[in-house]
């Protein structure tokens, strides 16, 4: 009989997609769907991306590129960040990718062998998860839960990084939960990463930009600048740009990993394209209004849906102050009864099909994220719809008993 390679057995389909395609096909039903299910931006990057990549179209020399990414892009990518303060590093720190996701995934392959351990909080995005299972390492899950808004305490780390994991995997700002670590707790993090030579870390700072409240972006690197040996910094424009359809990613970190992900690009997908490129190094090195403004009106967002949660008896919803995320912890529904559609509700997933069969609103069960008390809200609908799907949602919590 022919076999797949135990590896793809591993690897689950994304839960995200499937509550995106459930909506869409409610949707095709003629059922009025609104949906926070799906991470993307709600708006595109500026007209000058546009004319960079038509530009390039016009004079695309067809040819191979860089495994690394084309000097151009490296040149606006390190500029890019040292905006936030991380500056110092080179060409020779930098590796592209196609998205933060291949970036990563690329990280994982460069420093896990099959076995080793890699950690990381919990809630996690879910290809974290994915990923180790499908290169087959191991995976020590660190649980943050609402009670501590879903933050890793040092005393926490202290106790992974004692078990010597290969790789700790870290997200600030965070999805699924939205939460930001101050500097202050930044800085006490990296003093305990400090005392543990022996563990990488990957920094997915994909949603540095969309930080709210003026709490600022903070890096292990920006408290501890010695830790730059081994802190590697995960960036992409998909977020920050509008642009995830365009797969670009990077990282900064140290030479050798660097050299070890381009050696990687060299055999998985030789280079980004030349008109992709052209197109990173407008937004990137363009104007930043259109970051800058959504990042104002997710703030404003943001309080739209707290206030809407905090409103329900029993839900616990820790305050974001970044990304496009909000994770109400709603396990007091457990148990509980839909009254007008008599559907038991057990638990998150019963909770999300529920909603989306009675109310039409899509949202992930928190199950994805390896937090089964809490639903994640991604508000990046059309403005229009926002409060309605809010008014949706504490309709139904107000019809259980
Ligand atoms: N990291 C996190 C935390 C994300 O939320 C996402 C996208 N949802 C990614 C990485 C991957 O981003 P990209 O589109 O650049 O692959």
């Amino acid at each position: 009989m022919l076999q797949f390679a135990r590896r793809v057995g591993r690897a689950k389909p994304s839960a995200i997609m499937q509550v995106a395609e459930n909506a869409k096909r409610l949707k095709a039903e003629g059922r009025d769907i609104i949906s926070f299910s799906i991470g993307v931006p709600n708006f595109l990057p500026g007209e000058h991306v546009y004319a960079a990549a038509r530009d390039a179209l016009a004079h695309d020399s067809g040819q191979y590129g860089s495994n690394r990414g084309s000097d151009a892009l490296l040149d606006a990518f390190l500029a890019h960040i040292a905006q936030v303060g991380l500056s110092g590093y080179t060409r020779a720190n930098c590796a592209t990718g196609i998205g933060a996701k291949h970036v990563l995934y690329n990280l994982a392959e460069a420093l896990l062998e099959e076995g080793d351990t890699i950690a990381f909080p919990v809630p996690y995005w879910t290809s974290y998860l994915d990923i180790a299972e499908i290169l087959g390492a191991n995976v020590e899950l660190l649980p943050c839960p609402a009670s501590q808004d879903y933050k890793l305490t040092p005393a926490q780390l202290d106790a992974a990084l004692a078990k010597k994991p290969r790789v700790f995997l870290f997200n600030n700002p965070s999805n699924p939960t939205g939460m930001v670590y101050s500097k202050a707790e930044i800085s006490a993090l990296a003093d305990v990463i400090a005392r543990h030579p022996d563990t990488w870390v990957i920094t997915d700072d994909i949603y540095n930009r969309m930080v709210f409240d003026g709490v600022g972006y903070h890096n292990f690197v920006h408290a501890r600048p010695g830790l730059r040996e081994r802190v590697i910094f995960v960036d992409s424009l998909s977020k920050t740009y509008g642009m995830p359809g365009w797969r670009v990613g990077f990282m900064a970190g140290p030479e050798s990993v660097a050299k070890a992900v381009v050696t990687l690009n060299s055999n998985h997908i030789t280079n980004l394209p030349e008109i992709t490129t052209a197109a990173a190094v407008a937004a990137l090195s363009g104007p930043q209004d259109v970051p800058q403004a959504r990042c104002a009106e997710f703030q404003a967002r943001r309080d739209q849906v707290v206030a809407a949660f905090a409103a329900i008896p029993g839900v616990v919803c820790p305050r974001p102050q970044g990304a496009f995320y909000v994770f109400p912890d709603v396990s007091v529904a457990f148990g509980k009864t839909h009254a007008p559609s008599g559907t038991r509700i057990g638990n998150d997933v019963e909770l999300c099909n529920a909603l989306l069969e009675t109310k039409g609103v899509a949202c992930v069960p928190g199950s994805a994220f390896g937090e089964p008390r809490a639903l994640r809200i991604s508000y990046t609908c059309p403005a229009p719809q926002l409060a309605p799907g809010l008014q949706r949602i504490r309709e139904f919590f107000a019809e259980l008993s």
